[in-house]
């Protein structure tokens, strides 16, 4: 974890961190009320510095936040995410494949690509193999 982080990033950080699966603002709210935490604000000004940063995404679908996987990600290419629907975990991971065939159709239509979020979603190779 960086040591220039505010209290509450470190906080909600550590949270995300912990979580088994994505987690609301207000589910990172609930489990932090116990360290002082009250107003959804507070919790959303670390959220957006945190994602600002790379350390945090969120995922748009799920209107949820994870942790980064990879401490150096920093991404300011694609990033895919694989969440599961049977047990809610998700997968970070980036894929060169894709990022350069993005690249290669905003070379020719002429499109300025600021963020790509890919989300997937189907079920893990553990929950299918439970099934
Ligand atoms: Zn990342
Ligand atoms: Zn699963």
């Amino acid at each position: 974890m960086p040591t220039d982080l505010t209290r509450n990033q470190e906080l909600v950080l550590g949270t995300l961190n912990h979580a088994p699966a994505p987690l609301s603002a207000y589910d990172i709210l609930d489990l932090l009320r116990s360290e002082g935490l009250r107003a959804p604000l507070q919790v959303y000004r670390a959220l957006d510095k945190l994602v600002e940063r790379g350390l945090a995404h969120r995922l748009e679908s799920l209107n949820a936040f994870v942790a980064c996987a990879d401490e150096h990600c920093h991404r300011k290419g694609l990033i895919a995410f694989a969440i599961c629907e049977g047990c809610g975990k998700v997968d970070e991971f980036a894929d060169a494949v894709i990022e350069e065939r993005l690249g290669t159709w905003a070379g020719t239509t002429g499109f300025k690509v600021e963020r790509t979020t890919m989300e997937i979603r189907g079920k893990c190779a553990e929950c299918l193999k439970a099934a």
